[in-house]
């Protein structure tokens, strides 16, 4: 089975795709929410509470990823989604803030959770994709904030809607680096079924309720998973 094969295909990205490119997960074990004082500036109230810092934090992060390049499993959905043929569809869905999919090359990415590479000004409208910089930007004499969705906050409605609408259609769903078992992917792929897709998870391990929502599994790296299914 080839993924060019279908007509409609959506995928959704975790971590797991990341992961070789040497980024530390926010989830998961060894993750940064692992760390009390960290997990604790990852919900809203923080940013309420206390912006300046949960700011310095994600724009050290930020920095942190200007370094890093897209991986293998990265380009390989970059190089899908440029050979896709007229009255096709590919929706590429992430919840990763990195911006690797876009750094690939794939131009039309749903990052469901937002991206660390726009920042936006909470006085005034105004967001923009800054500059490197040893602080983080300021607007309208505020700290700007990254366009992310951190606990506590809804997902943004037009990626949403993006998702809802794609779901519906697809005859092809893929989870890759993502257990398959938790929110938002376990609400896709039911969705996804719902519409009659073919459905499957590509991650380094699976639960057994993963094998119950998934028509196929398949174990191992997404540097060596996601190239086989979408070359
Ligand atoms: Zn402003």
């Amino acid at each position: 089975m080839k993924a060019a094969d279908f007509r409609h295909v959506i995928v959704l990205t975790g971590a797991g795709i990341s992961a070789s490119a040497g980024i530390r997960t926010f989830r998961g074990p060894g993750g940064l929410w692992t760390d009390p004082e960290l997990a604790a500036l990852s919900h809203h109230d923080a940013m309420v509470a206390k912006r300046e810092a949960v700011c310095a934090m994600y724009w050290q992060r930020r920095r942190g990823l200007a370094k890093v390049a897209p991986t293998v499993a990265h380009r390989a959905l970059a190089a899908f989604e440029a050979a896709r043929p007229t009255g096709t569809t590919f929706t590429l869905v992430t919840q990763n803030v990195d911006g690797l999919h876009r750094a690939a090359g794939n131009r039309d990415v749903v990052e469901y959770h937002g991206s660390l590479a726009r920042w936006r000004c909470d006085a005034c409208p105004h967001t923009e994709e800054p500059p490197d910089g040893e602080a983080p930007p300021v607007h309208c004499g505020v700290v700007m904030r990254p366009e992310i969705v951190m606990f506590g906050e809804g997902i943004p409605p037009a990626a949403e809607h993006a998702v809802k609408r794609a779901l519906r259609d697809c005859d092809l769903f893929v989870a890759i680096g993502t257990s398959g078992t938790v929110s938002p992917a376990s609400g896709f792929v039911r969705a996804a079924r719902y519409a009659g897709a073919k459905t499957v998870l590509l991650n380094l391990e699976a639960f057994d309720e993963a094998r119950e929502l998934f028509d196929d599994v398949r174990l191992g790296p997404s540097d060596e998973r996601v190239p086989a299914l979408f070359a």
